[in-house]
């Protein structure tokens, strides 16, 4: 991998990088804004944080749009490399979001969001979606605007869904999920009719000690590989990653006292994110390359190391003296049990709580509905009956309140919509993965024997330090030789449940 040596040669091109270095600067005061918002910043402070951000992105929208001249001027380029290709596709997606979004209506979103967002929390802990209901009205109505604005081939979903997936279409994620749920409801009835994976475990409801789980923690960051000089540790509501630069990755956890194992995947799942940030080619920083291509490949990283990784055999077994060493209560449990309580299997109402089987259908309900939400085939008044059927369908039990259904995610608050599909894809992708990597090594014993260097290698070589330079479907391309293939995720499961 000797692409990056240099990063262009190209003067308009260069020309390009030079005047990007203000919009990278942009994108580092917004990620740490973003994080202090999440971590530090008193309550009460979050009127100036939202002044302070839509100021700024307004300046970015001024500088990318700025730029849409020398872009053109570029696009006529005959012999342009594949980091010219790359600058390019990313900057020219950037101009064209900006140019066809008026600010009047970014600014529309982002107000209506951050009230929302607040007006969500209080619904949520009261349960009483009517007091959302409203607010998810006016900020579906300002993403169907978007939509028009941006234009779209086929169903006008597609432009949100593009935005977090450049190039995914309702066709694309219609063919995953026809293949994948069925297969999945297949899987899910055999599990639970063989009772080999339970539903329930007693180390669920042990309690442990704040102080001995971070210790915990620190040691799978140490065992994971993450330097200590380039990250930080910190807590917040809902376990983030968040990137400010190739050496300055931010990740989160939250502690509730009870079931460890939760307390164990975050910082698994976020740490897969924080090494992808990590790992891309550090010639890449201050340009416009230096970022994962979407968000299913970055979600791809997460799921691999949570799940693939942190949920094998191998692994619940290499982390069981560190477990042992800081949780007492570990110690009465052999390898094999510490395994099982690491998988259970059992439908849940809750998504961030799903195992690896039921997941997916959380996913595929959301979906579901942000698609007629968009289509204006079902209104937001419609939503908690219309979520608690789909429930019933797909998991098979039904949300007593709305807290547990259509409530209990952030995204709609934040006018996020188009954003839930990409977690299947990091479940595919993750699986392509598992398909591929064990074709250049043992993973099962380079896990065994702690030899987890050998696996963030090959994920640099392959995935992280080509950064933004391919688009989704190509870099897959490249690497897998296929494109969201959902069957490596579904042979994956089969094997590991059914066999
Ligand atoms: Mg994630």
């Amino acid at each position: 991998m000797n692409a990056f040596v240099a990063m262009s040669e190209n003067p308009r091109i260069q020309q390009i990088i030079e005047k990007y270095k203000p919009i990278w600067a942009l994108n580092h005061a917004f990620a740490l804004l973003g994080w202090d918002l999440e971590t530090y910043m008193p309550t009460g402070a979050s009127e100036p944080r939202g002044f302070a951000q839509a100021q700024l992105t307004m300046l970015k929208q001024e500088r990318v749009i700025a730029l849409s001249g020398l872009i053109s001027e570029a696009q006529k380029d005959t012999n342009l490399s594949e980091n010219d290709k790359g600058v390019l596709r990313i900057v020219g997606r950037e101009v064209d979001y900006y140019t066809k979004v008026p600010s009047t209506l970014i600014e529309q979103l982002q107000r209506t969001a951050t009230e929302a967002n607040v007006v969500w929390r209080e619904a949520r802990r009261k349960s009483e979606f009517s007091k959302f209901q409203p607010y998810l009205e006016k900020l579906v109505e300002l993403k169907r605007l978007e939509t028009e604005k941006l234009g779209y081939h086929g169903h006008p979903y597609n432009a949100l869904l593009d935005k977090f997936e450049e190039g995914l279409t309702v066709d694309d994620v219609d063919a995953i999920f026809s293949r994948l749920v069925p297969r999945l409801k297949q899987i899910l009835t055999k599990v639970t009719a063989e009772k080999r994976y339970p539903a329930h475990h007693p180390l669920e409801s042990q309690k442990y000690e704040e102080a001995a789980m971070k210790k915990v923690n620190m040691d799978l960051l140490t065992l994971l590989g993450m330097p200590k000089e380039n990250f930080r540790l910190d807590i917040s509501t809902h376990p983030f990653t968040s990137s400010m630069a190739v050496n300055d990755v931010r990740i989160t956890t939250r502690y509730e006292g009870v079931d460890f194992k939760e307390a164990i995947s975050h910082v698994i799942h976020e740490s897969g994110h924080a090494i992808y940030e990590l790992q891309i080619d550090p010639t890449l920083e201050y340009t416009p390359l230096v970022n994962a291509p979407s968000l299913g490949l970055h979600e791809s990283q997460s799921r691999f190391w949570e799940n693939f990784v942190g949920r094998s055999k191998e692994f619940t077994k290499l982390i069981h003296p560190i477990l042992r060493k800081n949780l007492p209560f570990v110690s009465g449990y052999e390898d094999d049990e510490i395994y099982r309580y690491f998988n259970m299997i059992r439908p849940s109402l809750i998504r961030v709580e799903a195992d690896e089987i039921t997941y997916n259908f959380h996913i595929v309900l959301r979906y579901e509905l942000e698609k007629r939400l968009i289509a204006g085939d079902v209104s937001a008044s419609e939503i908690p009956a219309v979520w608690s059927n789909m429930m019933e369908e797909y998991v098979g039990i039904k949300p007593g309140t709305d807290a547990e259904g259509s409530l209990q995610d952030i995204h709609w608050s934040s006018g996020d919509f188009g954003y839930f599909p990409t977690y299947s894809l990091g479940n595919v992708i993750a699986g392509m993965i598992f398909n591929r990597i064990r074709k250049d090594m043992n993973l099962e014993e380079n896990i065994k024997n702690g030899r987890l260097i050998e696996i963030r290698k090959w994920l640099r070589e392959h995935i992280h330090g080509w950064g933004g330079i391919y688009s989704p479907k190509e870099l897959q391309q490249r690497i897998f030789g296929e494109v969201y293939n959902p069957d490596r995720l579904i042979a994956y499961l089969e094997s590991k449940f059914l066999t």
